[in-house]
């Protein structure tokens, strides 16, 4: 039995699972929050039981004695039975093109990633540190967002400017999502039975954070998230693709760095638009005749749609057009407008499919009769992308 205990630490959050990979099935999930204030709690889920804990929570470490104890009393976990545990972390830069067991190496790595993902990697950095106090017997793997994208060419990933400049500053396209496109673009080939390795998949993740990804041979030639996650799509609450000069626009005129950067990951998005950044309210509001609504769901098709035509150029065609995450899986309104008049380029989606429901972790064919590009739905999962993908690299280390 292999088990893997996958956290994914942010500054006042843990959210955790633990994976029996000999299914692979879940034993138990859980949610840490609000650590530091007075309202911390843990809401844990083990095999159809809830235990909620609800207690001040002072720092990470108190947060991970609290999981440990909603496990004991729901299916109490021997440590020592943890295969490994596996840790998202968000910004491995250029340096990580794969999951890595970590050691004090590694630990510095990340931390030498700080400056380019300063709100995500201090927090994946303090989760790690306290795991490795409270499960020290097994190896940990870090994970990365941005592993999947270091086999993009430099055709994707550089920026035109100064080349010393994006030297000395570490400025490039690194791309995230990473675990999520890897694991819906391979189950989409799975499911297509087609080889993963000679396959050209566009695979779009539209959830509260939203990135497209080009995917040739199983491998990502391009991504729409850049230096940080703020570029590309129209997301909940982050901008996507604006021109720079917006920003310089604003600074002269008297914003301060802070402000923009509040305006541009918080306050814009769907939520800048419309003032709520769930599709769902957006939708119900567009029904009603919102006008900012019905425009703003214009805007989110149309930067998919941008997307969907450049990696079509870039891919040559594409075997499969995946959607994924909360939007990409349960909207179909959205998945309508954004294949919508595409048949000239192979895309064509069947209504009826489109609209059918779905089961948990099922895949859907969406494509229309004859219609080349297979459009499919494929659920994300990332805990068990991290799982896997943790079980590899100790595995691979063992051999080593
Ligand atoms: P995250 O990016 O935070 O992991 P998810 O992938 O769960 O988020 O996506 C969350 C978003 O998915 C919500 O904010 C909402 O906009 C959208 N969403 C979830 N369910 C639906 C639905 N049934 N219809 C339309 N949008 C949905």
């Amino acid at each position: 039995m292999s088990l893997i205990l996958v956290l994914n630490s942010g500054s006042s959050s843990i959210k955790y699972e633990l994976i029996d990979m000999a299914g692979p099935v879940t034993v138990a999930e859980g949610l840490v929050e609000r650590i530091g204030e007075e309202t911390s709690r843990v809401e844990h889920v083990a095999q159809g039981m809830s235990y909620l804990i609800e207690r001040p929570l002072v720092d990470h470490r108190a947060g991970l004695a609290a999981m440990a104890e909603a496990f004991d009393a729901t299916v109490p976990v021997d440590p020592a039975a943890l295969t490994a545990v596996g840790h998202r972390v968000v910004h491995g830069g250029d340096r990580f093109s794969q999951p890595a067991v970590i050691d004090d190496e590694v630990l510095d790595a990340i931390r030498e990633c700080i400056p380019l993902a300063p709100l995500h990697n201090p927090a994946n950095l303090t989760g790690i540190e306290v795991a490795l106090q409270a499960f020290p017997d097994c190896p940990h793997v870090a994970v990365f967002d941005t592993a999947f994208h270091q086999t993009m060419p430099p055709a994707s990933y550089r920026y035109a400017i100064d080349r010393e400049v994006a030297a000395a500053h570490r400025i490039r396209r690194y791309g995230f999502h990473g675990t999520s496109h890897a694991f819906v673009s391979r189950r989409a080939a799975e499911f297509l039975d087609i080889p993963l390795d000679t396959s050209r998949i566009i695979t779009l993740h539209l959830g509260n954070g939203a990135s497209a990804c080009a995917i040739r041979n199983g491998a990502s030639i391009d991504t729409s998230m850049g230096l940080t996650p703020l570029a590309g799509l129209v997301m909940g609450t982050r901008s996507g693709d604006i021109d720079p000069g917006a920003l310089l626009h604003l600074l002269r005129e008297g914003m301060s760095v802070e402000d923009v950067d509040s305006l541009l990951n918080k306050r814009s998005g769907m939520k800048g638009l419309t003032g709520d950044n769930d599709l769902r309210q957006v939708h119900a509001a567009a029904a009603t005749g919102d006008a900012h609504a019905v425009e703003a769901l214009e805007v989110y098709v149309h930067a998919i749609r941008h997307y969907v035509g450049a990696y079509l150029a870039e891919l040559g065609g594409a075997d499969a057009l995946v959607f994924t995450a909360g939007v990409g899986e349960n909207d179909a309104a959205v998945r309508e407008a954004v294949c919508a008049g595409l048949a000239p380029l192979g895309i064509a989606i069947d209504a009826g499919k489109n609209a059918s429901t779905r089961g948990p972790n099922e895949v859907v064919n969406l494509t229309a009769r004859g219609a080349p590009v297979q459009v499919l739905v494929v659920p994300t999962n990332e805990e068990l992308e991290i799982a896997t993908q943790s079980l590899a690299s100790v595995r691979s280390s063992a051999i080593e």
